[in-house]
């Protein structure tokens, strides 16, 4: 495919404010590409060369940026500069420079997408001393063949600003929007809908869809690399599907935790259950092969490099020659067997002084799951069955160890282990369903968080968007940032609803690094995937996660975030704890967690309105 055909598609995509056409636009494209070119255009439309676990970045600075498209315009970078100035876009400042160039290179030649996606994979993968004299040297190369209009999206990916929203599950959409039609006799997706009855063909065709998007979907939870799915579908089709296993260095997506708010209402949900210790650390998913240790966060960015003490532990440790396990790292004292503040655990996010910060402050690894042992896939197992494994490769281990469990069906036990904790420094409990499987990329009920609750105040911490900004006014006019619009995530309809604007909370240093942050991140138009009725003054692409806590959701006719009958939810007094770096736009919270809270809240409520007539009573 010439690159010009897509960046047709580009301009098509950047017009549109809706999703439903984002996934056509998206189904045509990746129809027209040939097997080979799918997986580079899939990398490309999300402004990257790689799936994100490889944490490579385009990146080239923007100063150099500058320099290749004055030389290849033919004019000073001091003009470049000026321009960017005022356009504050240097993709449409390269479109506005080439279109006003006297002469073509002698070499030039129309560009692939082959030929753009090679030399961005280049610039990504050079390093050294004369990294950048390589990366300017293959920019200007595109820059030189390119059209003014193509010389604009070639320009947004070295600097990141191609920003045409499209997540992943959108992605996923479009590839079960293209072969739907040819799947709907598939034996097993008859069988699962044999006894449903649609209204019309339109009913019908979203349901089967949903069914190809969900077996699309079960793959990309155990190898979340959406270019190479795409790529196996092309060539083998849906079938091809099946060739995917669980690999050693491809991260397994994260199963993640319910919340209930008391210890009745775990017991009923689950019955008897593995009671764990929660632990305040850095979740890591540890993949062992021989010697070969690789470790991804929780967001799934490959972190090797910043734990060396854990992969000598992993090293000596753990005996068996191949699995991938998960746990919780923190700094833990072995003389006072007590653990460090979470302070000092987080201090190791620092990318310098690692060597040094692992000798006086080293990890412990408390081990909770496991995933694929000795060239098997165990997710399916039932938890007491993994546990079990999890306890044999960790038997005898000094820094990584099983965490601490109890079983029981009674909430007294459980409540009593909770106040333990707590007093320990821990965060709260850890609910497991002894029955359940590892269920990749999903909160289910399989696991259950209770944390320790503050009155007057939500019993969990939110996590949420910024998807635009109010600038300052009085005292904080100093700033250009007076407050956040921040959202949640429609894991359904893969859109961002509004839930709070903030004000608050915010530390000077705080306020100083969003503004930056949010200046670079800027966008003219309400981004296609946020759903809101708020007007801010600046919209951004939906890219920063922070924590916040609240005294309680409400409804609200203004917020997005649930909406039913007009009317939505909102984060009442919301105030900003921290960033969490740690997680994507889409691992914030979701409309049906902050649904789910809401009506906690309410029982909560009532119970403690409750108690409190039953004190007075007895008085
Ligand atoms: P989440 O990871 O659920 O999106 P979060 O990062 O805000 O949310 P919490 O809500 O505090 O984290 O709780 C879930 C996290 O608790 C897990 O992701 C894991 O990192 C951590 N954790 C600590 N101890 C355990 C344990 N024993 N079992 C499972 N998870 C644990």
């Amino acid at each position: 495919m010439q690159f010009e055909r897509l960046v047709d598609y580009f301009e098509r995509l950047e017009n549109t404010s809706s999703r439903i056409e984002m996934i056509k636009i998206l189904s045509e494209l990746l129809k027209e590409a040939s097997a080979g070119e799918a997986k580079k255009i899939v990398y490309l439309c999300q402004g990257k060369v790689l799936p994100d676990y490889e944490g490579l970045e385009i990146g080239i600075g923007e100063k150099f940026v500058e320099e290749a498209i004055a030389t290849v315009s033919g004019n000073r970078k001091e003009n470049v500069e000026k321009e960017y100035k005022k356009e504050g876009d240097l993709g449409l400042v390269a479109e506005k420079m080439l279109a006003k160039r006297k002469q073509k290179s002698l070499f030039s030649q129309k560009l692939s997408v082959d030929k753009v996606y090679d030399n961005l994979l280049k610039i990504a993968k050079s390093t050294g001393q004369k990294s950048q004299d390589v990366k300017i040297r293959l920019l200007s190369e595109l820059l030189n063949s390119s059209t003014p209009r193509e010389a604009k999206y070639i320009i947004r990916f070295p600097i990141g600003t191609l920003r045409l929203g499209i997540g992943d599950p959108t992605i996923m959409d479009a590839l079960a929007e293209i072969y739907w039609k040819e799947h709907e006799n598939d034996e097993d997706i008859k069988n699962r809908i044999k006894k449903e009855k649609y209204k019309d063909e339109e009913e019908f065709g979203r349901r089967v869809r949903s069914l190809l998007r969900e077996k699309i979907e079960a793959k990309y939870n155990i190898h979340p690399d959406l270019g190479e799915i795409a790529d196996i579908i092309k060539k083998y089709g849906i079938e091809g599907l099946e060739k995917i296993k669980i690999e050693h260095g491809i991260p397994i997506r994260p199963t993640l935790a319910e919340r209930l708010s008391s210890s009745e209402d775990i017991i009923k949900k689950i019955g008897k259950c593995a009671i764990e210790a929660k632990y305040d650390g850095f979740r890591l998913q540890i993949h062992k092969k021989e010697n070969n240790v690789i470790i991804f966060s929780r967001r799934l960015e490959k972190m090797t490099q910043m734990f060396p003490e854990i992969v000598k532990a992993v090293r000596e440790e753990i005996k068996v020659k191949e699995v991938i396990f998960e746990g919780e790292a923190l700094a833990y004292n072995e003389n006072t067997k007590e653990f460090y503040p979470f302070q000092i655990t987080i201090q190791r996010k620092r990318k310098y002084d690692i060597g040094k910060m692992s000798e006086e402050f080293p990890l412990k690894l408390f081990v909770f799951d496991v995933m694929f042992m000795e060239g098997k896939n165990v997710m399916g197992m039932p938890f007491k069955e993994r546990r079990k494994i999890v306890e044999q490769i960790t038997k005898g281990g000094k820094n990584i160890v099983a965490t601490e469990s109890i079983i029981t069906e009674s909430p007294r036990d459980i409540d009593k282990y909770f106040n333990e904790c707590i007093e320990r420094g821990l965060e709260g409990i850890v609910a497991k369903d002894l029955n359940a499987p590892y269920i990749a990329g999903a909160r289910k009920f399989a696991w259950i968080k209770l944390k320790r609750s503050y009155r007057g105040e939500l019993s969990d911490s939110v996590d949420v968007v910024i998807v635009g900004y109010f600038k300052g006014r009085g005292l904080r006019a100093k700033f250009g940032l007076g407050a956040l619009l921040t959202a949640v995530y429609d894991k359904k309809e893969d859109c961002f609803k509004t839930i709070a604007k903030i004000g608050s909370g915010f530390k000077e240093e705080q306020i100083e690094e969003l503004e930056k942050i949010l200046s670079e991140i800027k966008i003219d138009k309400k981004p296609a995937r946020v759903i809101s009725r708020i007007e801010p003054d600046v919209w951004v692409e939906p890219k920063y996660v922070i924590e916040v806590v609240a005294d309680e959701i409400t409804k609200s006719p203004i917020h997005t975030a649930g909406m039913k009958k007009e009317e939505g939810l909102a984060l009442r007094f919301p105030r900003m704890i921290s960033f969490r770096r740690d997680k994507k736009p889409e691992d914030c919270t979701t409309v049906e967690e902050i649904e789910r809270m809401y009506i906690n809240q309410k029982v909560v409520n009532l119970t403690e309105t409750e108690e409190r007539i039953d004190g007075d009573l007895t008085v």
